[in-house]
Protein backbone atom coordinates (compact mmCIF):
# COMPACT_ATOMS: atom_id res chain seq x y z
CA UNK A 1 0.00 0.00 0.00
CA UNK A 2 3.06 2.05 0.99
CA UNK A 3 4.48 1.59 -2.52
CA UNK A 4 1.61 2.23 -4.45
CA UNK A 5 1.35 5.54 -2.34
CA UNK A 6 4.71 6.51 -3.22
CA UNK A 7 4.37 5.39 -6.59
CA UNK A 8 1.72 7.37 -7.38
CA UNK A 9 2.93 10.87 -5.84
CA UNK A 10 6.15 10.03 -7.87
CA UNK A 11 3.45 9.98 -10.95
CA UNK A 12 2.31 13.08 -9.54
CA UNK A 13 5.05 14.65 -9.59
CA UNK A 14 6.49 13.95 -12.82
CA UNK A 15 3.01 15.22 -13.79
CA UNK A 16 3.78 18.55 -15.90
CA UNK A 17 1.90 21.39 -13.88
CA UNK A 18 -1.26 21.80 -16.48
CA UNK A 19 -1.81 18.47 -16.09
CA UNK A 20 -2.18 18.27 -12.36
CA UNK A 21 -4.01 21.39 -12.85
CA UNK A 22 -6.60 19.71 -14.88
CA UNK A 23 -6.33 16.99 -12.61
CA UNK A 24 -7.30 18.79 -9.60
CA UNK A 25 -10.39 20.70 -11.55
CA UNK A 26 -11.43 16.93 -12.65
CA UNK A 27 -11.57 16.07 -9.10
CA UNK A 28 -14.61 18.04 -8.00
CA UNK A 29 -16.18 18.27 -10.85
CA UNK A 30 -16.62 14.56 -11.94
CA UNK A 31 -18.05 14.12 -7.89
CA UNK A 32 -20.86 16.71 -8.49
CA UNK A 33 -21.20 15.68 -12.06
CA UNK A 34 -21.77 11.82 -10.62
CA UNK A 35 -23.93 13.32 -7.80
CA UNK A 36 -25.93 15.16 -10.16
CA UNK A 37 -26.29 12.03 -12.35
CA UNK A 38 -27.12 9.69 -9.40
CA UNK A 39 -29.39 12.13 -8.22
CA UNK A 40 -31.28 11.93 -11.38
CA UNK A 41 -31.75 8.80 -12.01
CA UNK A 42 -32.81 8.14 -8.63
CA UNK A 43 -35.62 10.94 -8.69
CA UNK A 44 -36.41 9.29 -12.23
CA UNK A 45 -36.99 5.80 -10.64
CA UNK A 46 -38.76 7.07 -7.45
CA UNK A 47 -41.33 9.10 -10.06
CA UNK A 48 -41.82 6.08 -11.94
CA UNK A 49 -43.00 4.29 -8.79
CA UNK A 50 -44.85 7.26 -7.60
CA UNK A 51 -46.75 7.21 -10.30
CA UNK A 52 -47.49 3.31 -10.50
CA UNK A 53 -48.42 3.48 -6.60
CA UNK A 54 -50.76 6.23 -8.03
CA UNK A 55 -52.21 3.99 -10.27
CA UNK A 56 -52.70 1.24 -7.69
CA UNK A 57 -54.39 3.70 -5.42
CA UNK A 58 -57.05 4.46 -8.38
CA UNK A 59 -57.63 0.83 -9.16
CA UNK A 60 -58.35 0.27 -5.33
CA UNK A 61 -60.91 3.30 -5.36
CA UNK A 62 -62.32 2.50 -8.06
CA UNK A 63 -63.32 -0.89 -7.04
CA UNK A 64 -64.46 0.20 -3.91
CA UNK A 65 -66.75 2.13 -5.58
CA UNK A 66 -68.03 -0.26 -8.21
CA UNK A 67 -68.40 -2.56 -5.13
CA UNK A 68 -70.35 0.04 -3.12
CA UNK A 69 -72.59 1.15 -5.83
CA UNK A 70 -73.59 -3.00 -6.54
CA UNK A 71 -74.57 -3.07 -2.71
CA UNK A 72 -76.00 0.47 -2.74
CA UNK A 73 -77.99 -1.68 -5.99
CA UNK A 74 -79.04 -4.78 -3.88
CA UNK A 75 -79.97 -2.98 -0.68
CA UNK A 76 -82.44 -0.28 -2.72
CA UNK A 77 -83.54 -3.54 -4.11
CA UNK A 78 -84.68 -5.04 -1.11
CA UNK A 79 -86.15 -2.34 0.75
CA UNK A 80 -88.04 -2.01 -2.15
CA UNK A 81 -89.33 -5.47 -2.46
CA UNK A 82 -90.30 -5.01 1.73
CA UNK A 83 -91.71 -1.60 1.43
CA UNK A 84 -93.06 -1.30 -2.13
CA UNK A 85 -91.67 2.30 -2.73
CA UNK A 86 -90.17 3.40 -5.44
CA UNK A 87 -88.16 6.24 -3.20
CA UNK A 88 -85.93 2.90 -1.81
CA UNK A 89 -84.92 2.18 -5.84
CA UNK A 90 -82.79 5.83 -5.83
CA UNK A 91 -79.83 3.87 -5.07
CA UNK A 92 -80.73 1.08 -7.27
CA UNK A 93 -80.75 3.45 -10.48
CA UNK A 94 -78.18 6.06 -9.36
CA UNK A 95 -75.74 2.23 -9.16
CA UNK A 96 -76.97 1.71 -12.65
CA UNK A 97 -75.18 4.38 -14.11
CA UNK A 98 -72.21 4.18 -11.72
CA UNK A 99 -71.53 0.65 -12.21
CA UNK A 100 -70.32 1.14 -16.03
CA UNK A 101 -68.44 4.03 -15.47
CA UNK A 102 -66.73 2.35 -12.95
CA UNK A 103 -66.34 -1.11 -14.65
CA UNK A 104 -65.31 0.91 -17.89
CA UNK A 105 -62.40 3.27 -15.63
CA UNK A 106 -60.94 0.26 -14.27
CA UNK A 107 -60.98 -1.71 -17.84
CA UNK A 108 -58.42 1.32 -18.43
CA UNK A 109 -56.89 1.10 -15.45
CA UNK A 110 -55.42 -2.67 -15.39
CA UNK A 111 -54.93 -2.73 -19.39
CA UNK A 112 -50.97 -3.27 -18.75
CA UNK A 113 -52.57 -6.83 -16.33
CA UNK A 114 -53.95 -9.23 -18.67
CA UNK A 115 -54.71 -11.18 -15.46
CA UNK A 116 -56.59 -8.34 -13.79
CA UNK A 117 -58.03 -7.74 -17.10
CA UNK A 118 -59.43 -11.60 -17.03
CA UNK A 119 -60.92 -10.95 -13.89
CA UNK A 120 -62.23 -7.74 -14.57
CA UNK A 121 -64.66 -9.58 -17.54
CA UNK A 122 -65.46 -12.37 -14.72
CA UNK A 123 -66.68 -9.38 -12.54
CA UNK A 124 -68.38 -7.73 -15.15
CA UNK A 125 -70.42 -10.93 -16.63
CA UNK A 126 -71.03 -11.53 -12.73
CA UNK A 127 -72.48 -7.50 -12.46
CA UNK A 128 -73.93 -7.93 -15.31
CA UNK A 129 -75.98 -11.18 -13.90
CA UNK A 130 -76.26 -9.57 -10.56
CA UNK A 131 -78.13 -6.36 -12.23
CA UNK A 132 -80.53 -8.64 -14.19
CA UNK A 133 -81.83 -10.64 -11.24
CA UNK A 134 -82.49 -6.94 -9.59
CA UNK A 135 -84.25 -5.73 -12.50
CA UNK A 136 -86.12 -9.13 -12.81
CA UNK A 137 -86.88 -8.63 -9.16
CA UNK A 138 -88.12 -5.34 -9.57
CA UNK A 139 -90.06 -6.35 -12.66
CA UNK A 140 -91.85 -9.52 -10.42
CA UNK A 141 -92.17 -6.55 -7.65
CA UNK A 142 -94.41 -4.46 -9.61
CA UNK A 143 -95.91 -7.08 -11.58
CA UNK A 144 -97.12 -8.68 -8.26
CA UNK A 145 -98.18 -4.93 -6.87
CA UNK A 146 -100.44 -4.33 -9.52
CA UNK A 147 -102.27 -7.96 -9.84
CA UNK A 148 -103.14 -7.14 -6.22
CA UNK A 149 -103.95 -3.23 -6.47
CA UNK A 150 -102.94 -2.28 -2.94
CA UNK A 151 -100.06 -0.11 -2.61
CA UNK A 152 -99.30 -1.30 1.17
CA UNK A 153 -99.80 -4.94 0.79
CA UNK A 154 -96.97 -6.42 2.62
CA UNK A 155 -95.20 -9.49 1.43
CA UNK A 156 -96.03 -12.67 3.14
CA UNK A 157 -92.88 -13.99 5.08
CA UNK A 158 -92.67 -17.13 3.36
CA UNK A 159 -92.57 -15.04 -0.03
CA UNK A 160 -89.92 -12.76 1.71
CA UNK A 161 -87.14 -15.33 2.04
CA UNK A 162 -87.60 -16.69 -1.09
CA UNK A 163 -87.23 -13.32 -2.36
CA UNK A 164 -84.23 -12.82 -0.40
CA UNK A 165 -82.44 -15.98 -1.14
CA UNK A 166 -83.20 -15.31 -5.23
CA UNK A 167 -79.84 -13.55 -6.36
CA UNK A 168 -77.88 -14.42 -3.14
CA UNK A 169 -75.71 -17.15 -4.87
CA UNK A 170 -74.52 -14.83 -7.96
CA UNK A 171 -74.44 -11.71 -5.46
CA UNK A 172 -71.36 -13.66 -3.33
CA UNK A 173 -69.83 -14.53 -6.49
CA UNK A 174 -69.53 -10.59 -7.94
CA UNK A 175 -68.41 -9.71 -4.49
CA UNK A 176 -65.71 -12.60 -4.17
CA UNK A 177 -64.78 -11.99 -7.53
CA UNK A 178 -63.88 -7.91 -6.35
CA UNK A 179 -62.88 -8.72 -3.68
CA UNK A 180 -59.63 -10.96 -5.14
CA UNK A 181 -59.69 -8.68 -7.99
CA UNK A 182 -59.29 -5.87 -4.96
CA UNK A 183 -56.50 -8.00 -3.00
CA UNK A 184 -54.30 -8.51 -5.71
CA UNK A 185 -54.20 -4.33 -6.78
CA UNK A 186 -53.50 -4.41 -2.45
CA UNK A 187 -50.54 -6.33 -2.85
CA UNK A 188 -49.16 -4.84 -5.75
CA UNK A 189 -49.91 -1.50 -3.73
CA UNK A 190 -48.21 -2.95 -1.28
CA UNK A 191 -45.26 -3.87 -3.18
CA UNK A 192 -45.22 -0.84 -5.29
CA UNK A 193 -45.16 1.23 -2.21
CA UNK A 194 -42.12 -0.87 -0.19
CA UNK A 195 -40.03 -0.20 -3.91
CA UNK A 196 -41.08 2.95 -3.66
CA UNK A 197 -39.57 3.69 0.22
CA UNK A 198 -36.41 1.51 -0.64
CA UNK A 199 -35.79 3.47 -3.62
CA UNK A 200 -36.33 6.43 -1.28
CA UNK A 201 -34.12 5.04 0.98
CA UNK A 202 -31.59 4.47 -1.31
CA UNK A 203 -31.63 8.02 -2.50
CA UNK A 204 -31.04 9.13 0.58
CA UNK A 205 -27.96 7.23 1.24
CA UNK A 206 -26.37 7.93 -2.21
CA UNK A 207 -26.77 11.35 -1.71
CA UNK A 208 -25.28 10.96 1.96
CA UNK A 209 -22.20 8.98 0.08
CA UNK A 210 -22.15 11.28 -2.75
CA UNK A 211 -22.00 14.15 -0.31
CA UNK A 212 -19.26 12.42 2.03
CA UNK A 213 -16.72 11.56 -1.16
CA UNK A 214 -17.66 15.20 -2.70
CA UNK A 215 -16.19 16.58 0.47
CA UNK A 216 -13.33 15.17 0.73
CA UNK A 217 -12.92 15.28 -3.35
CA UNK A 218 -12.60 18.65 -2.36
CA UNK A 219 -10.54 18.54 0.31
CA UNK A 220 -8.29 16.35 -0.96
CA UNK A 221 -8.42 18.91 -4.18
CA UNK A 222 -7.95 21.66 -2.36
CA UNK A 223 -4.80 20.05 -0.68
CA UNK A 224 -3.04 19.50 -4.10
CA UNK A 225 -3.93 22.75 -4.85
CA UNK A 226 -2.17 23.96 -1.79
CA UNK A 227 0.88 21.60 -2.62
CA UNK A 228 0.92 23.00 -6.82
CA UNK A 229 0.81 26.77 -5.46
CA UNK A 230 3.63 25.97 -3.10
CA UNK A 231 5.78 24.06 -5.70
CA UNK A 232 4.87 26.78 -8.21
CA UNK A 233 6.02 29.34 -5.45
CA UNK A 234 9.23 27.30 -4.74
CA UNK A 235 9.73 26.91 -8.57
CA UNK A 236 9.14 30.98 -8.76
CA UNK A 237 12.01 31.15 -6.18
CA UNK A 238 14.65 28.90 -7.95
CA UNK A 239 13.49 31.07 -11.19
CA UNK A 240 14.07 34.46 -9.47
CA UNK A 241 17.62 32.38 -7.74
CA UNK A 242 19.12 31.17 -11.23
CA UNK A 243 18.01 34.49 -12.80
CA UNK A 244 19.79 36.78 -10.06
CA UNK A 245 23.15 34.07 -10.59
CA UNK A 246 22.92 34.84 -14.06
CA UNK A 247 22.59 38.35 -14.26
CA UNK A 248 25.51 38.46 -11.86
CA UNK A 249 27.45 35.70 -13.99
CA UNK A 250 26.57 38.04 -16.85
CA UNK A 251 27.45 41.12 -15.05
CA UNK A 252 31.06 39.35 -14.19
CA UNK A 253 31.34 38.54 -17.92
CA UNK A 254 31.28 41.64 -18.94
CA UNK A 255 33.45 43.22 -16.93
CA UNK A 256 35.98 39.90 -17.42
CA UNK A 257 35.76 41.07 -20.87
CA UNK A 258 35.97 44.55 -20.77
CA UNK A 259 39.12 44.53 -18.23
CA UNK A 260 40.58 41.45 -20.06
CA UNK A 261 40.72 43.56 -23.50
CA UNK A 262 42.03 46.44 -21.41
CA UNK A 263 44.83 44.54 -20.03
CA UNK A 264 45.73 42.98 -23.21
CA UNK A 265 45.49 46.60 -24.96
CA UNK A 266 48.01 48.16 -22.21
CA UNK A 267 51.31 45.69 -23.14
CA UNK A 268 50.08 45.51 -27.04
CA UNK A 269 50.46 49.17 -27.39
CA UNK A 270 53.94 49.31 -25.15
CA UNK A 271 54.80 46.37 -27.65
CA UNK A 272 53.91 47.81 -30.72
CA UNK A 273 55.73 51.02 -29.88
CA UNK A 274 58.36 49.62 -29.09
CA UNK A 275 58.94 47.62 -32.33
CA UNK A 276 58.15 50.75 -34.04
CA UNK A 277 60.98 52.42 -32.25
CA UNK A 278 63.28 49.62 -32.87
CA UNK A 279 63.00 49.79 -36.37
CA UNK A 280 63.39 53.52 -36.37
CA UNK A 281 66.46 53.09 -34.23
CA UNK A 282 67.57 50.23 -37.06
CA UNK A 283 67.37 53.01 -39.78
CA UNK A 284 69.51 55.41 -37.34
CA UNK A 285 71.82 52.21 -36.84
CA UNK A 286 74.88 53.69 -39.17
CA UNK A 287 74.24 57.25 -38.08
CA UNK A 288 74.43 57.18 -33.98
CA UNK A 289 77.65 55.08 -34.13
CA UNK A 290 78.35 52.85 -30.89
CA UNK A 291 74.88 54.00 -28.67
CA UNK A 292 72.88 52.73 -31.40
CA UNK A 293 72.96 48.56 -30.85
CA UNK A 294 72.32 49.69 -26.97
CA UNK A 295 69.54 51.67 -27.75
CA UNK A 296 68.08 48.97 -29.89
CA UNK A 297 68.76 46.04 -27.35
CA UNK A 298 66.90 48.10 -24.39
CA UNK A 299 63.87 48.18 -27.02
CA UNK A 300 64.28 44.82 -28.17
CA UNK A 301 64.25 43.60 -24.30
CA UNK A 302 61.01 45.81 -23.44
CA UNK A 303 59.89 43.91 -25.88
CA UNK A 304 60.06 40.58 -24.41
CA UNK A 305 59.07 41.45 -21.19
CA UNK A 306 56.18 43.02 -22.24
CA UNK A 307 55.16 39.43 -24.23
CA UNK A 308 56.07 37.76 -21.62
CA UNK A 309 53.57 39.42 -19.55
CA UNK A 310 51.10 39.15 -21.91
CA UNK A 311 51.74 35.51 -22.03
CA UNK A 312 51.63 34.99 -18.34
CA UNK A 313 47.96 37.04 -18.46
CA UNK A 314 46.87 35.16 -21.70
CA UNK A 315 47.85 32.10 -19.76
CA UNK A 316 45.62 33.53 -16.89
CA UNK A 317 42.99 33.54 -18.41
CA UNK A 318 43.14 30.36 -20.42
CA UNK A 319 43.24 28.62 -16.44
CA UNK A 320 40.26 30.82 -15.69
CA UNK A 321 38.43 29.37 -18.06
CA UNK A 322 39.37 25.76 -18.34
CA UNK A 323 39.32 25.28 -14.66
CA UNK A 324 35.59 26.18 -14.33
CA UNK A 325 33.39 24.24 -12.04
CA UNK A 326 34.20 21.08 -10.11
CA UNK A 327 37.11 19.03 -11.14
CA UNK A 328 36.38 15.16 -12.58
CA UNK A 329 37.02 12.78 -9.90
CA UNK A 330 39.57 10.80 -11.84
CA UNK A 331 41.58 14.17 -12.01
CA UNK A 332 41.59 13.73 -7.99
CA UNK A 333 44.61 11.62 -6.49
CA UNK A 334 44.98 11.70 -2.62
CA UNK A 335 47.45 14.29 -1.84
CA UNK A 336 49.63 14.58 1.54
CA UNK A 337 49.04 18.26 2.23
CA UNK A 338 51.90 18.11 5.39
CA UNK A 339 54.63 17.05 2.42
CA UNK A 340 53.12 19.70 -0.51
CA UNK A 341 53.14 22.56 2.27
CA UNK A 342 56.43 21.54 3.44
CA UNK A 343 58.33 21.32 0.27
CA UNK A 344 56.01 24.76 -0.61
CA UNK A 345 57.95 26.51 2.44
CA UNK A 346 61.15 25.38 1.54
CA UNK A 347 60.74 26.26 -2.17
CA UNK A 348 59.47 30.00 -0.93
CA UNK A 349 62.18 30.77 1.51
CA UNK A 350 64.58 32.34 -1.34
CA UNK A 351 61.71 34.05 -2.37
CA UNK A 352 60.81 35.58 1.02
CA UNK A 353 64.66 36.37 1.74
CA UNK A 354 64.63 38.36 -1.36
CA UNK A 355 62.03 40.39 -0.15
CA UNK A 356 63.71 40.63 3.60
CA UNK A 357 60.68 38.51 4.88
CA UNK A 358 60.56 35.87 7.72
CA UNK A 359 58.72 32.85 5.88
CA UNK A 360 57.18 30.20 8.73
CA UNK A 361 55.55 27.39 9.22
CA UNK A 362 53.39 25.55 11.29
CA UNK A 363 51.99 22.16 10.43
CA UNK A 364 49.65 19.49 12.03
CA UNK A 365 51.29 16.69 13.67
CA UNK A 366 48.19 14.09 12.47
CA UNK A 367 48.39 13.13 8.57
CA UNK A 368 45.74 15.15 6.89
CA UNK A 369 45.20 13.78 3.27
CA UNK A 370 42.94 15.44 0.45
CA UNK A 371 41.79 14.26 -2.89
CA UNK A 372 43.24 17.02 -5.22
CA UNK A 373 45.25 17.58 -8.25
CA UNK A 374 48.37 18.57 -6.68
CA UNK A 375 49.80 20.66 -9.07
CA UNK A 376 46.66 22.87 -9.22
CA UNK A 377 46.71 23.09 -4.92
CA UNK A 378 50.27 24.31 -5.08
CA UNK A 379 49.28 27.10 -7.62
CA UNK A 380 46.49 28.34 -5.92
CA UNK A 381 48.80 28.35 -2.00
CA UNK A 382 51.66 29.68 -4.14
CA UNK A 383 49.30 32.27 -5.35
CA UNK A 384 48.69 33.18 -1.63
CA UNK A 385 52.36 32.95 -0.62
CA UNK A 386 53.57 35.48 -3.68
CA UNK A 387 50.91 37.91 -2.64
CA UNK A 388 52.09 37.61 1.02
CA UNK A 389 55.59 38.29 -0.41
CA UNK A 390 54.48 41.28 -2.52
CA UNK A 391 52.18 42.93 -0.28
CA UNK A 392 54.44 42.93 2.61
CA UNK A 393 56.89 45.62 3.93
CA UNK A 394 60.80 44.54 4.70
CA UNK A 395 60.85 43.11 7.79
CA UNK A 396 57.56 41.38 7.87
CA UNK A 397 57.22 37.97 8.47
CA UNK A 398 54.82 35.26 6.85
CA UNK A 399 53.39 32.05 8.62
CA UNK A 400 52.25 28.82 6.45
CA UNK A 401 49.69 26.82 8.84
CA UNK A 402 48.15 23.68 8.41
CA UNK A 403 44.97 22.63 11.31
CA UNK A 404 42.67 20.16 10.66
CA UNK A 405 39.18 19.47 12.17
CA UNK A 406 37.05 16.61 12.23
CA UNK A 407 36.22 16.55 8.64
CA UNK A 408 38.17 19.45 6.83
CA UNK A 409 41.73 20.35 6.25
CA UNK A 410 42.99 24.50 6.88
CA UNK A 411 45.39 25.74 5.06
CA UNK A 412 45.90 29.42 6.40
CA UNK A 413 48.82 31.64 4.70
CA UNK A 414 49.14 34.68 7.47
CA UNK A 415 51.04 37.98 6.57
CA UNK A 416 51.80 40.86 8.75
CA UNK A 417 51.71 43.06 5.53
CA UNK A 418 49.75 46.13 4.50
CA UNK A 419 46.50 44.93 4.81
CA UNK A 420 43.22 45.21 3.08
CA UNK A 421 40.62 47.85 3.73
CA UNK A 422 37.08 46.30 4.31
CA UNK A 423 35.47 47.59 1.61
CA UNK A 424 37.38 45.78 -0.74
CA UNK A 425 37.23 42.32 0.90
CA UNK A 426 34.52 41.53 -0.57
CA UNK A 427 35.93 42.23 -4.19
CA UNK A 428 39.59 40.54 -3.91
CA UNK A 429 38.37 37.52 -5.16
CA UNK A 430 36.82 38.75 -8.47
CA UNK A 431 38.61 38.69 -12.02
CA UNK A 432 41.21 41.64 -12.52
CA UNK A 433 40.29 43.19 -9.38
CA UNK A 434 43.21 45.48 -7.45
CA UNK A 435 43.25 47.19 -4.38
CA UNK A 436 45.19 49.82 -5.62
CA UNK A 437 45.87 49.49 -9.54
CA UNK A 438 48.81 51.64 -9.77
CA UNK A 439 50.21 49.62 -6.72
CA UNK A 440 49.83 46.05 -7.63
CA UNK A 441 50.65 46.75 -11.34
CA UNK A 442 54.44 47.98 -9.62
CA UNK A 443 54.19 44.83 -8.26
CA UNK A 444 53.42 42.42 -11.59
CA UNK A 445 50.17 41.25 -10.73
CA UNK A 446 47.10 41.44 -13.08
CA UNK A 447 44.47 41.09 -9.94
CA UNK A 448 43.70 37.23 -11.02
CA UNK A 449 45.89 35.45 -8.59
CA UNK A 450 43.15 35.05 -5.81
CA UNK A 451 40.61 34.16 -8.75
CA UNK A 452 42.71 31.90 -9.89
CA UNK A 453 43.49 30.44 -6.20
CA UNK A 454 39.77 30.58 -5.53
CA UNK A 455 38.73 28.97 -8.40
CA UNK A 456 40.72 25.82 -7.76
CA UNK A 457 39.96 25.24 -4.31
CA UNK A 458 36.23 25.55 -5.31
CA UNK A 459 36.71 22.88 -7.96
CA UNK A 460 37.87 20.81 -5.23
CA UNK A 461 35.00 21.31 -3.26
CA UNK A 462 36.58 23.57 -0.75
CA UNK A 463 36.09 27.43 0.24
CA UNK A 464 38.53 30.21 0.99
CA UNK A 465 38.75 33.05 3.11
CA UNK A 466 39.98 36.17 3.79
CA UNK A 467 40.30 38.63 6.86
CA UNK A 468 42.24 41.72 7.07
CA UNK A 469 43.31 44.82 9.39
CA UNK A 470 44.48 47.64 7.34
CA UNK A 471 48.50 47.98 8.33
CA UNK A 472 48.38 45.05 10.29
CA UNK A 473 47.95 42.19 7.88
CA UNK A 474 45.87 39.38 5.89
CA UNK A 475 45.31 35.87 6.79
CA UNK A 476 44.01 33.56 3.50
CA UNK A 477 42.51 29.94 4.85
CA UNK A 478 41.44 27.56 2.24
CA UNK A 479 39.58 24.65 3.90
CA UNK A 480 39.33 21.69 1.76
CA UNK A 481 37.23 18.29 2.50
CA UNK A 482 39.64 15.63 4.21
CA UNK A 483 39.81 12.35 1.88
CA UNK A 484 40.74 10.16 5.14
CA UNK A 485 39.66 10.41 8.95
CA UNK A 486 42.06 12.33 11.36
CA UNK A 487 42.14 10.82 14.67
CA UNK A 488 43.77 14.10 16.54
CA UNK A 489 44.72 17.93 15.83
CA UNK A 490 47.72 18.90 16.70
CA UNK A 491 50.21 21.86 15.62
CA UNK A 492 53.82 21.86 15.61
CA UNK A 493 56.19 25.12 14.90
CA UNK A 494 59.13 24.94 13.11
P1 LIG B 1 47.32 40.76 -7.96
O1 LIG B 1 47.95 39.92 -8.97
O2 LIG B 1 47.01 42.14 -8.40
O3 LIG B 1 47.98 40.67 -6.66
P2 LIG B 1 45.34 39.16 -6.77
O4 LIG B 1 44.06 38.60 -7.31
O5 LIG B 1 46.34 38.18 -6.30
O6 LIG B 1 45.89 40.13 -7.84
O7 LIG B 1 44.96 40.12 -5.57
C1 LIG B 1 43.92 41.04 -5.73
C2 LIG B 1 44.16 42.26 -4.86
O8 LIG B 1 44.05 41.90 -3.48
C3 LIG B 1 45.55 42.79 -4.99
O9 LIG B 1 45.58 43.77 -6.00
C4 LIG B 1 45.87 43.36 -3.65
O10 LIG B 1 45.49 44.71 -3.60
C5 LIG B 1 45.01 42.58 -2.69
N1 LIG B 1 45.80 41.57 -1.95
C6 LIG B 1 45.93 40.26 -2.24
N2 LIG B 1 46.68 39.62 -1.32
C7 LIG B 1 47.04 40.57 -0.40
C8 LIG B 1 47.80 40.54 0.82
N3 LIG B 1 48.36 39.41 1.29
N4 LIG B 1 47.93 41.70 1.52
C9 LIG B 1 47.35 42.84 1.06
N5 LIG B 1 46.63 42.94 -0.09
C10 LIG B 1 46.48 41.81 -0.80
Amino acid sequence: MAHLVQQLQHRWQTLPIRGRGMLILAIPVTCLFTALLAFAWLKASSVEDETWVQHTQNVRLETKRLLNALLDAETGVRGYGLTQREAFLTPYHQSRSVIPEAIDRLEQLVRDSPQQSDRLQTIQSLVDENLAILQQKITLQRELKRIRGGTDTLVPVAALYDWLEEGKVVMDEARFAIDRFAQTEEELFTARRAHLDFYRQVTWIVLCVLGVIGTLGAIFAVHLFYQLEQELANREHRLRATNQQLETACDQLQRFTANASHELRAPLAAVLSNAQVGLMDLDDLSDEGEEAPKLLRKKLEKIVTLTKQMSALVGELLFLARHEGLLAAEALKPVDLRELLSNLWIDWLPQAKAHQLQLTSHLTDVSATVNADINLLRQAIANLLSNACRYTPAGGSIELRLLTDRQQALIQVQDTGIGIPPEALPHVFERFYRVDAKRSKASGGFGLGLAIAQQIVQAHGGEMHVSSVVSQGTLFQIALPLGSVVQETAVTAK
